[in-house]
């Protein structure tokens, strides 16, 4: 009953202010009027959309740098799975972290996209996750990672049945969920520098792409689109120029 009665809420909220989305903010979508052709236009503080260092990209033409392996230090901190209505999102507690350029970036969240957002040389995978890590001054590094379809995803099974259904909606997890275990076993990565690839579309993210996929079945992917109703990946943007390290 109390789930109904948020639902009910929720399309209220949707139905009578076409300005603002569950959470406050301005609404947009991944299609139409309010699609990631006008995000910039939808209000000022997305005017970054239309900035020239914008995720995601098509990966490709690398330059061959001398990338240091990441340091990543991953407890089994997710506590709780969210259905924003734009996304699937698993929220981490504090106590995991990166480093990257000798600097500590604190594991927030992770969350998928189907399609992928970025492609790598051209190719699109069936599904993306975005780990999002942030400093102590706010900045921001995202550790992608590709789905290509094929065998069931073990640690994927373990949160699937636990997506709420309905945009704007939470559930608990029963057990600390280890994003680590998501990872393929080689870390070596592309990287480049990007944005936010939802509004604001923020500038100076350090992208870390890993370079080996992981599989998800068929099936798990189209649960997820299914959930989404919608494909939930921005088109790729200009890479104007920007290298793209390897
Ligand atoms: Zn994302």
């Amino acid at each position: 009953m109390k789930t109904f009665s948020l639902s009910v809420l929720l399309v209220g909220v949707l139905l009578t202010s076409g300005a603002a989305y569950a959470a406050g903010t301005t609404h947009w979508t991944y299609s139409g009027e309010e699609g990631p052709e006008s995000w910039a236009r939808l209000t000022p503080e997305f005017g970054a959309c239309a900035g020239r260092n914008q995720s995601p990209i098509n990966l490709a033409g690398f330059i061959e740098a001398d990338l240091k392996p990441i340091k990543i230090s991953y407890r089994a901190g997710g506590n709780e799975i969210l259905n924003n209505g734009h996304t699937v999102q698993v929220n981490y507690v504090a106590g995991s972290n990166i480093s990257v350029d000798g600097i500590q970036f604190d594991l927030k969240q992770f969350h998928f996209h189907a399609p992928s957002e970025n492609h790598i040389n051209g190719k699109s995978y069936a599904m993306e996750a975005h780990l999002v890590h942030a400093d102590k001054d706010g900045n921001l590094a995202v550790v992608a990672l590709m789905f290509k379809e094929g065998d069931e995803n073990k640690e994927l099974t373990k949160i699937w049945p636990l997506i709420p259904k309905n945009a704007g909606e939470k559930t608990a997890l029963p057990s600390p969920f280890s994003v680590a275990q998501l990872l393929p076993s080689s870390r070596h990565y592309y990287r480049f520098n990007g944005s936010l690839t939802t509004p604001p579309c923020t500038e100076g993210v350090r992208w870390l792409v890993m370079k080996k996929p992981v599989s998800a079945s068929k099936k798990q992917v189209e649960a997820f689109s299914h959930l989404m109703r919608h494909p939930n990946n921005r088109p790729v943007q200009p890479v104007n120029a920007r290298p793209v390290l390897q």
